[in-house]
Formats: structure tokens, C-alpha cells, sequence
């Protein structure tokens, strides 16, 4: 069967990563992401980010890998952190399940982030963002997205949109940005 769209996000950071690289969390959330990367780079670095800190907290208290800095900041700082290059990194946008409801990304934040990420990709290097949009601002989140990478320059990146278009209008899908060499 097809692959269901969170563990296909994770493929596509699992191919391009050797155990060495640096990788970036921008939504850290419950942390579960966080230490996915941590273990696919066991010898590199994983930088998480998150602007509510009881997220932050729980994920420091449920993960334990030594390779792991978690940022009580917005992912819009991301520059402020971060000068190596990073091969990889993964945003889930939204509100974390369970939590805060109101505490969402927005789209302006967002793309500040991305583009500052795309700023610090290795060349091949890739950002996968999970778009969560059945939410008000999470419909322009997307909306403001896909109108800004549409008209990222081919030769410098490639933007792949990957949906499934049978499933309620509301499920979640991937934008996959590779910087090309
Ligand atoms: N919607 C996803 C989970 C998203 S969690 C799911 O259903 O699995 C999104 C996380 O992003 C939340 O923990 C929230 O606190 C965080 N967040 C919101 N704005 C942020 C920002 N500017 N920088 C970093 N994290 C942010």
C-alpha cells in the first residue's frame, strides 16, 4: 500500500541523511521528530525548536539523546542559533495535539523560517513541511506557502507538493524542497 503521509516525510529525510550531518527540527512540538533525526544522525547534531516551553520541557523529559539542543525560540531565529551547514530539517506545522489550540505557526513566521533553513542547506540538502490546514490559519498558512515556493527559481530548488487528492479536504500534506548542487 501507499505509505500514510507522516512516515513518507520521514523517508524522505531518511534518504538524503548520513550519521554525521546536522538537522533541524523547526517545530519541535511532542519531540517525537526530534528524535527520529537524532537517531538518523547519531554522530551529528539535531537543533529542535519550539515557542511554548511546557513542549520543549515534555520533549526533554521523554527524550534522552546526548545529540539533541532544544530552543525555546521561534523558528523565525533560527540564524541566531544555527551557522553550519544543515543537510536537512522538518517543520509540522499547526497546533501541537492536545495542546494549546491556540499557540499555532503562522504563515508570516513560517516562511521567515524557511527561507532562513534554506539559507543554511548543504546543497542536496532538504526541509520537509507537513501542512496541517483544517484550521483558519492553517488554510492560509498553505495558501501563502505554495504561492511563495511557486515562485522559488528552478535552478536553485526543487518544490514537490505530495497529496493524496481522495482523502477529506482537510488531511495533511507534504511540501519537500531540495536545494539543488
Ligand atoms: N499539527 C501537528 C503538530 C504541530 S506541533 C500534528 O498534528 O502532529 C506545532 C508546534 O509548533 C507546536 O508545539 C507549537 O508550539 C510550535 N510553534 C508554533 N509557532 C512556532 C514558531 N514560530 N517557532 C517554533 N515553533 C513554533
Amino acid at each position: 500500500m501507499l505509505k500514510r503521509i507522516l512516515p513518507t516525510a520521514k523517508d524522505f529525510i531518511k534518504e538524503i541523511v548520513q550519521s554525521e550531518d546536522i538537522l533541524v527540527d523547526a517545530t519541535c512540538g511532542n519531540g517525537h521528530d526530534s528524535s527520529f533525526l537524532a537517531r538518523l544522525a547519531p554522530d551529528g547534531h539535531v537543533y529542535s525548536f519550539d515557542v511554548q516551553a511546557d513542549a520543549i520541557n515534555n520533549a526533554k523529559e521523554k527524550y534522552s539523546e546526548p545529540n539533541i539542543s532544544f530552543i525555546h525560540d521561534g523558528h523565525e531565529n533560527i540564524s541566531k542559533y544555527i551557522s553550519s551547514p544543515v543537510k536537512a530539517g522538518i517543520f509540522n506545522l499547526g497546533y501541537l495535539p492536545g495542546g494549546d489550540k491556540s499557540i499555532t505557526t503562522a504563515y508570516d513566521t513560517t516562511i521567515t523560517a524557511v527561507n532562513e533553513l534554506f539559507n543554511l542547506l548543504t546543497p542536496g540538502g532538504r526541509i520537509v513541511i507537513v501542512v496541517y490546514h483544517g484550521h483558519d490559519s492553517g488554510k492560509v498558512e498553505r495558501d501563502m506557502l505554495i504561492e511563495t515556493l511557486s515562485a522559488w527559481p528552478q535552478d536553485q530548488a526543487q518544490v514537490l507538493q505530495y497529496q493524496y487528492i481522495n482523502q477529506k479536504n482537510s488531511a495533511p500534506f507534504l511540501l519537500v524542497i531540495e536545494k539543488l548542487k
